[in-house]
Formats: C-alpha cells, structure tokens, sequence
C-alpha cells in the first residue's frame, strides 16, 4: 500500500507549478490568478475601497495557529482575499492619501517572473539575466540623472531607508575609516561558531561593533558550536569588563545542516549572568532560518511514524528535531521563508520572545505604539525600513494555510528522505564518501577520491593530518573538476545540476577541504534524481582519472 505521505505528497504537488513542460498545468496556475482577481472582483464597487470598511481583528489574528492538515489552492484563495477586504483603492482616482504607485500590469508581470524563477541578486549564478537587468537599471537611472554609468554603481535594496543606510555607512568608513573591521572603540562581541553564516560579520561591520569583536569559536565533527570553547570565549569578554551583544546559535548551518545546543547555550549563558552578576541577560538570538521548518515535527509521533517515512529518514527527522525543539528557549529567532518555507524572496520574519523588548529600539522614547493589541499598529516606530514590502509575508501565509503542519512535514520529510537515498546510494560507492554525515537534513556534503583510496581513514587525514597536505589540495582540484563536468552536463540537459563549496571546513592546518553538494528541497524530487547524481559523478572520476 502506499505510505500516507506519498499520497499527501502527490496532491501536493499539483499546488506547486509544474518544473517542466506541461501546458494544461500552465493554464491551472493561470487560472488561479484569474480566479483569485475574480474574488477581488467581487469586492470592487464605484467607491475607492475594496468591499467595505472594517477595522483589523487582531484578537482572532492573534489566536491563529497553523492547521493540521494541508487544503487545496481552492480552498486558500478567499481566505488570501480576505485581506484586502476593507482596503482602500491606492489606483482609484478618488484615492489621494499618500505617496503610493499604482502598479502597473508590466511591473506586475515583472514581480510574477521571479516569484515564480526565484532568482536571488545575491549573485549573479543564481540572478543571472535579473543580475543584468539590475546592472541595466542603473546605468540607465545613472545616466538619466547625469553620472557617468561607466564609473557610478548602484544596487537595489530594501527601500528608501536603505538607500539612507547605505550613503550614510559609506559616509562613515570614509569619516572613520576601518570602523567596519574594528568597530568603534571594541567594547562589545558578538559570539558564534566558525560556522555561522557571514551574516554575523556583516551585522558587526553595519551597526559598528566591528568584525574583529565576532568571535567565531570552534565546532564539534556534527558542525555544531563547541559549547565548551563557547564559554571560555564568553568568559574572557566579560573577564575583560566588555559586554556580549548577542550568541547567535545557528540552528541549521547553511552547508552542512549543524545544529547548535541552543540548550546548553541557554544553560551557559544564566550561570555566566549569575556569576559575573550581569546587570543584563546576554541576548541569544537563534539563527534558525534554515531550521525552523524541522518545528513541524515537534509533534510527530516518530514511534507509530503515520507518515510511512522510511527508518532512516524517521531517525534523521526525530535527530534534527530533537535540537529544533529548543527554538523556544531564544530571546529572538529568524525564519526564512524562502528558505525551507517554498516561498519567493524575500520572506523573512524576526521573531522576539518577548515583544516588549522591541521598546528598546523605538524612534521616540515618549511613543510607545508597538503593541498592537491596543488597537493601533506602527511597526514603523520601530523597524529599519520606512516602506516594507508585504510580498514576503503574503507568500509565508500562503503557504502556511497551504500546507499546514502536515504538508510541511510531507515536503520537508520527502527532502530528507531523497538525501537519506542520496546517502545510502553515495555509501555504497568505495569511490565516494560523506563528509557532514553526523548532520540529518536535506543536505549532503560528499567527496570523490580517486581509486585505491582507502575511503575509511582518508577524511580523518585530510583533516588532521598536516603531512598529507599536498594529497588533500589534488582531492580539492579532483572534486572541482568533477563539479564542473557535472554541472556542464546538467545545462547540457543531461543529468542533475549539483552544488560545491569551497570550504566546507578548515583542516587542523586551516587548508581548506571542499566538498560536492547535494541540496534536495523540490517536491518534485525523485528516487530517480538521486541515482543520477551519483552516476553522473561516477563518470566525471573516471574521465578526470583519464
Ligand atoms: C541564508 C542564511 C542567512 C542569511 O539569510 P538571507 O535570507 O539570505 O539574508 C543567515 N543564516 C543562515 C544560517 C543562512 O543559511
């Protein structure tokens, strides 16, 4: 018979849009958009506002949890348009309140396409021809307002306030130059591991606590902080009289899936405030932007596992969850929605354990507006940005009504369970061998060697063992070259474009040590895929081996 999540997962899938040709699966996402303006429709009337006003019902938003069980498109729709009941027309021409742009149709066909391509201007591998259009852009605005585009630069970003960021900190490293590295005056830190995300030394360089203050301590084989060296880090900056700014707990590492003891970091950091007598609580922000989605599981029966996962992906399931489930414990936490949570950039949320603390960062000490529950709601009081988007918001409520727990335990559990193949089928190979496989997500970080390796004691000397320095550097090239020939076939059309990093870790004589990579989140993904992959970088050895 076939397991329950095979068939949640097969229903599933028509909400997504087809990944190859398919003209009447085409039309059902077309239809969809059309079914859904039809609803807005249905609101408009002559007057400038979409149904009729109604002030927001936070009591009931705030009573919401996610529902157990997914729905259908059909289903989620009106409950999407709701949202614009009662809202005011910004296009009408009777509507004049403020500074706001009535979209036009090629600006919204323009949102539609990477929404739906999900291209990330982070770099132009990902962004491609939308990195070109931003190049393009501004060397059109540059020229139109009289700079010389060979020479001026320019990069989108999240709103005015950005902009106002952006001039401003230049206008800072050039008044005090090196504040982005050392800060201004070094007085506080910010600790994490060695493999937190560059994030934590972009944040120290913008709000001038200085990169050198981030203290990047060591990590255990699973890629998770060592809590041990943790406290001796945190010991000697409040040894030194300084304060700790915040301990990022990474709480899914970008490459390898480590997951932090966030536990025993909360541990840590009540005895170190006890003993050194803090007059504050060290701040614990938990980086769980990848992780967060393994909460879904905090509720799964792994025993009676009514899923149908097979054994290994319940035990690689029940692993990470086990360390998921103590999210709660951190004083604030983000989620990426475009992450694990199937949505287009940018969906990200910032979570506060407690919200009253949002008061420290206020614009005017004598307004308090921040909680909503009063009846008024000015985020703006408080946040970085003056405009924000609500893209990334609709996006992550869509897919929360969409899915409910169970369809995210279906997709997230169909992604390990195809890296768990993946694994099964890469251990299998004398050639091959996993380098993060004390990590149970739905990333695999794996080696090729050439043959005769022996592959049980290689990784251990790559590591640790300075005199294999030189075998360990034509280990490096070997598994470029492989990549390469892996990802031409792939835009070839001929098997599975996979990823590579660089660095996975450094060796005990800071070498780098990189590693072919397999990042499965596709609902589409198959068995099929997963044997591909470990063909087409069986082949690339060899022709590498010559
Ligand atoms: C991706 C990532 C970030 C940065 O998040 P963006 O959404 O890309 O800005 C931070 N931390 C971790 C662990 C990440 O993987």
């Amino acid at each position: 018979m076939t397991p329950l999540y095979e068939q949640h997962l097969h229903s599933l899938r028509r909400a997504f849009p087809a990944p190859v040709s398919d003209p009447v699966h085409d039309g059902y996402v077309v239809f969809s958009l059309l079914r859904t303006l039809d609803r807005v429709d249905a609101l408009k009337s002559q007057a400038p506002i979409l149904g009729v006003p109604r002030d927001p019902d936070y009591a009931t938003a705030a009573s919401a949890s996610i529902p157990s069980q997914p729905a259908t498109l059909e289903e989620i729709i009106p409950q999407l348009v709701h949202c614009l009941d009662g809202m005011l027309i910004t296009g009408h021409p009777r509507s004049q309140v403020n500074v706001i742009a009535h979209p036009s149709i090629a600006s919204i066909v323009g949102v539609v396409l990477p929404s739906m391509y999900n291209p990330n201007l982070c770099s132009d591998e990902s962004g491609r021809g939308f990195s070109e259009a931003e190049v393009r852009v501004a060397a059109m605005t540059a020229r139109l307002i009289g700079y010389d585009p060979a020479v001026s630069g320019g990069l989108f970003t999240f709103g005015g306030t950005g902009t106002l960021l952006y001039g401003v900190k230049v206008g800072l490293e050039k008044a005090f130059p090196g504040t982005r590295e050392r800060g201004c005056g070094g007085q506080t830190t910010i600790l994490c591991s060695d493999h937190s995300h560059y994030a934590c030394l972009n944040v120290a360089g913008w709000l001038g606590i200085g990169q050198d203050n981030v203290v990047r301590v060591g990590t255990h084989r699973d890629n998770s902080i060592d809590v041990d060296a943790l406290e001796s880090a945190a010991r000697e900056t409040l040894g030194g009289g300084r304060r700790i700014a915040a301990i990022v707990a990474t709480m899914g590492t970008t490459d390898a899936f480590g997951i932090d003891d966030l536990a025993a970091i909360h541990a840590l950091r009540d005895r170190l405030a006890l003993e050194f007598q803090l007059d504050y609580r060290p701040h614990i922000h938990a980086d769980a932007v990848i992780g967060w989605a393994w909460s879904v599981f905090r509720d799964y029966d792994f025993a009676a596992n009514p899923l149908g996962f097979r054994g290994r992906t319940v035990r690689a399931l029940a692993a990470a969850a086990n360390r998921i489930n103590h999210l709660a414990l951190a004083d604030s936490l983000g989620v990426d929605f475009h992450k694990t949570g199937f949505a287009p950039y940018i969906s990200s949320l910032f979570l506060l354990k407690r919200r009253d603390d949002f008061a420290a960062l206020v614009r005017e000490r004598s307004t308090m507006p921040y909680l909503y529950h009063t009846g008024q709601y000015h985020p703006g009081m408080f946040t970085l940005e003056t405009s924000r988007s609500a893209t990334g918001v609709m996006a992550a409520l869509a897919n929360l009504l969409l899915l409910g727990r169970e369809g995210f335990r279906t997709l997230v559990g169909h992604a390990v369970e195809m890296a768990e193949l993946l694994r099964e089928l890469i251990v299998a190979r004398p050639e091959l061998s996993i380098v993060n496989d004390d990590n149970f997500g739905p990333v695999t970080l794996f080696r090729a060697y050439p043959s005769g390796t022996d592959t049980f004691v290689v990784k251990d000397r790559e590591e640790h063992d300075p005199g294999y320095r030189d075998q360990l550097r034509r280990h490096n090239d070997l598994n470029r070259q492989i990549f390469q020939k892996v990802a031409a076939e792939a835009l070839a059309g001929r098997g599975v474009a996979i990823g590579f990093t660089d660095n996975y870790r450094l060796s005990a004589s800071s070498e780098p040590i990189s590693a072919l990579k397999s990042y499965v989140l596709s609902p589409f993904a198959d068995p099929t895929q997963m044997q591909t992959v470990v063909a087409h970088v069986l082949t690339a050895l060899r022709d590498a081996e010559g």
